[in-house]
Order: structure tokens, then C-alpha cells, then sequence
């Protein structure tokens, strides 16, 4: 009990500082937190560090940074101004709640796969990683994301299913589960950086980037209406869902990447 009014203060006192946050010359766009996408401003001309770290700003101040599904504690922004000056504010990861589900009397093959398939496993993985390595200076990830398919939500970011009492990786993408053949349209503008249509986990498999490190990547595809290498715009049609890989029916699963770190599509586009 103490602990749980332990947290509660903490959201109460990090929602504080975030509300404070439009008052200062560095906002905030989106609230802190986990999974979230963060989209925020300084002064025009200023330079920016994330965790110590310099990131990709913006002349006009734009910068973006992403807030991992398992990161908790307080975060620092530094930025030094045109004049500079050097400013400094933190801010206090928000906790969500994700769903687990726990699994019991799996038979052991179906908990962990053939281990044969490892290498190919392994290859695809080092494919999309290298397809998100790009930080481009383009600001695409500013647009207001639009869902990139109709239909039912059928799976959301964060979730976790322990199989055989082994914790398995979260899921990370948001389900939208639709017949194979439905459009998939971008979700917001950018650059194609990988089309593989027959991935072993995720089928075909489609990404765009978005600028500054932001990726969408789009898994189970059963179609690409673009090529690597090409320009799209929010709202082109880009492929249409399928059920390849190892999906159970068709639907999209939708992720979206800042770096390394998995942030949640849903938290940037409309409730529905
Ligand atoms: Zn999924």
C-alpha cells in the first residue's frame, strides 16, 4: 500500500513539472510517458543533449527523442542557447500498466524456436536494424501521424505474455486486424528503407523513415506498392496487410522506432 502511494505521488509530482514545462523556453509536446515518442522545442539556434548525450536539433529548435517501454526514473535535457547560455531541466518518467498474460502447459517447442532457424532469425534482425540506422535532418516526424489502416485494434504496444513461466519480449507494435489485400497508407512521410517480403518472424516487412531516427516499421505485409530508396508522402498507399510470417490471421502490426528504442504508435495518433 505504501508503495502504491509512493508512485502515485511521483505521477502527481512529474505531471506537475510537465504542465510547468509551456512556461519555460524548452516544451514539450508530449507527455513523458514510457513508450512515448517525445516531440519538443527550444529556441531557435539553440544546441540540445538528451541524457548527455548530443541529439539532432532542429534550426527552428525541433528535436525528438524516445522513452523505452522499461525506463523509468528522471531524464535531463541540456540546451544551450544562441547566446551561450547553458539551460537545464529534468523531468520525471510517467509509469504505464501493460498487460501480461501468463501461459501454462506449452508444449516446449512451440516456447522457444528451432534453433536451425537462428541464423536466418539473426539475419533479418541485423537487416532492419541497419534500415533504421539513418538520422536524417528531414522533420517528416513532426506531421500528425494518421492511423496507416481501417480496423479492429486487436493487439497494443507493451503487452507481455509469459509462456511456461518464461517471460517472452513484449509485444511492441499496435495490431490492426483487417482482411489480407486492405490498403496500408503512410502514416506520416518519409523515405522506404527496407522492403523484404518474406521475413521469418514478421512476412513481408516495410519500413519508412521519418527523420531524426524515427521509424515506422510494418510487419506481416502481404504486398509493397513502394521500393527502398523511394520519397512517400502522408496518406500514399504503401502496401496491404497480410498474414505472412508468423502471424495467426491477417493485420498490421505497427512500430515505430526512435534510435534503438521501441516507442508506442498509438500515443501519436487519434483515439479510436
Ligand atoms: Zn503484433
Amino acid at each position: 500500500m505504501h508503495k502504491w502511494l509512493g508512485l502515485r505521488r511521483l505521477v502527481a509530482l512529474s505531471l506537475a513539472l510537465f504542465s510547468q514545462w509551456s512556461l519555460a523556453s524548452l516544451s514539450l509536446l508530449t507527455e513523458p510517458v514510457q513508450g512515448a515518442l517525445v516531440r519538443a522545442t527550444v529556441p531557435a539556434g539553440s544546441q540540445v543533449s538528451y541524457q548527455q548525450q548530443k541529439i539532432r536539433v532542429s534550426q527552428q529548435g525541433e528535436f525528438v527523442f524516445g522513452i523505452g517501454r522499461d525506463e523509468l526514473g528522471s531524464r535531463t535535457i541540456e540546451w544551450v542557447s544562441a547566446d551561450g547560455q547553458t539551460h537545464q531541466q529534468s523531468f520525471e518518467i510517467i509509469a504505464r500498466q501493460f498487460a501480461i498474460e501468463k501461459v501454462d502447459g506449452l508444449p516446449p517447442k512451440m516456447v522457444n524456436p528451432d534453433p536451425s532457424l537462428a541464423a536466418r532469425i539473426r539475419a533479418d534482425a541485423a537487416n532492419a536494424r541497419k534500415a533504421r540506422e539513418r538520422n536524417d535532418e528531414r522533420l517528416d516526424f513532426m506531421q500528425d501521424f494518421i492511423w496507416p489502416a481501417k480496423g479492429r485494434i486487436s493487439g497494443v504496444y507493451g503487452s507481455q505474455r509469459i509462456l511456461n513461466g518464461e517471460p517472452k519480449t513484449p509485444h511492441y507494435g499496435v495490431d490492426v486486424a483487417a482482411p489480407t489485400g486492405t490498403a496500408v497508407v503512410a502514416p506520416a512521410s518519409g523515405i522506404v528503407t527496407l522492403w523484404q517480403p518474406d521475413m521469418y518472424y514478421s512476412g513481408g516487412t516495410l519500413i519508412i523513415d521519418h527523420g531524426f531516427g524515427v521509424s515506422s516499421t510494418f510487419l506481416h505485409l502481404s504486398a509493397s506498392h513502394v521500393q527502398a530508396g523511394q520519397r512517400v508522402e502522408q496518406g500514399q498507399l504503401i502496401a496491404e496487410i497480410g498474414a505472412t510470417g508468423r502471424a495467426t490471421g491477417p493485420h498490421l502490426d505497427w512500430r515505430m522506432n526512435w534510435m534503438n528504442v521501441r516507442v508506442d504508435p498509438q500515443l501519436l495518433v487519434p483515439a479510436r
